[in-house]
């Protein structure tokens, strides 16, 4: 291996901590506890590991923190009643539905009632709208693509006039990291299941962004010498090596051939995953320090 593997759970761990101190510095200058309810309807049981993450995270932050979960048949009427009430109270500045919901909710229904400036996960259609516009410092940022950036800047710096390329364009992903990246002034490619040529689109690229979903689908010989890796996969496969009926978590990119030809890349798990939450931590902060009247921090320059 050459290159320099990022250690997302360490950066994480340690803009959790800055993220923590900045909440009781607010707490204790202007009263305003930040606030974030988490919203999980069902039993599926990633989505119930992530939810715990959060509210564990959320606590070690100092935050006030309330889940909610609902059964799995819950009526879409009273999941959006909840939105309503959670949009009204002033002890929350943070609103997040843990997804995916059941077939037969509309996902988009819940989503868009949830107020923007309380949409911590940044899929409001006023946030996607603010982020594409060049207005990132009026909108929240979705968590995953907004910690990759950070991973991206610790690991290089300046990323001004960079190729990057995207593979993924979904809402939650792909789109808003491309926009992210064009902010920062790269020329962005985004490619998706009907790019033609994809090794070879990937080639080309000084910064790779993987958010596909397919198991080590990014093999080491398509990465540019000294290029950036950032792998958002999380697939789980079969390690029978492991004992029967074992599994082990990868990326969508063959991480020890990426990294004999990468300058920088994220491992999985350890990578871009412990970003998300602590991203999510950062929105709330922001989402409350707004209500408060105060500017938004760097987090990117909390880090140093
Ligand atoms: P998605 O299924 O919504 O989108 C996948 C994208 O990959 C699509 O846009 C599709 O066009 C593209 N794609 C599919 N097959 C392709 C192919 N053969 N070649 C090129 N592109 C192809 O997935 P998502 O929600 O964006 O998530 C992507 C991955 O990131 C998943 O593994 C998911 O678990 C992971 N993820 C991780 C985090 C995290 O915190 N690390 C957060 C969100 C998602």
């Amino acid at each position: 291996m050459t290159a320099v593997r990022i250690d997302g759970k360490a950066i994480a761990a340690e803009l959790r901590e800055k993220i923590a101190a900045e909440a009781q510095t607010l707490i204790g200058e202007t009263g305003v506890v930040p606030g974030i309810a988490v919203v999980i309807v069902g039993e599926d049981p990633a989505s119930k590991v992530y939810v715990a993450s959060k509210g564990k995270a959320a606590k070690e932050c100092h935050f006030h923190s309330v889940e909610h979960s609902l059964c799995a048949d819950v009526g879409e009427a009273e999941l959006l009643s909840l939105i309503e009430e959670l949009n009204g109270d002033d002890a929350i500045h943070g609103i997040l539905v843990q997804l995916p919901l059941p077939d037969h909710i509309d996902e988009s229904k819940v989503l868009n009632l949830i107020r923007p400036d309380k949409d911590v996960d940044g899929f409001h259609p006023i946030n996607v709208g603010l982020l594409t516009a060049g207005e990132r410092d009026k909108a929240m940022v979705p968590c995953t693509p907004a910690g990759s950036l950070i991973l991206a800047k610790r690991a290089i710096g300046n990323l001004s006039g960079k190729d990057a390329v995207v593979i993924g364009r979904s809402n939650i992903v792909g789109k808003p990291m491309a926009a992210l990246l064009l902010a920062e002034s790269c020329t962005v490619t985004i490619a998706h299941s009907r790019t033609k040529d994809l090794p070879d689109v990937v080639r080309r690229a000084d910064i790779v962004v993987a958010a596909v979903g397919r198991p080590e689908m990014i093999k080491g010989d398509w990465i540019k010498k000294g290029a950036l890796v950032i792998d958002v996969g999380i697939n789980r496969i079969p390690a029978p090596e492991r004992g029967e009926g074992k599994t082990r978590l990868v990326g969508d990119v063959e991480f020890d051939s990426a990294a004999e030809n990468a300058g920088h890349i994220t491992p999985v798990p350890g990578g871009v995953g412990p970003m998300t939450i602590a991203l999510l931590m950062a929105n709330t902060l922001t989402a409350a320090r707004r209500k408060a009247g105060l500017d938004d921090l760097d987090y990117a320059a909390l880090l140093g």
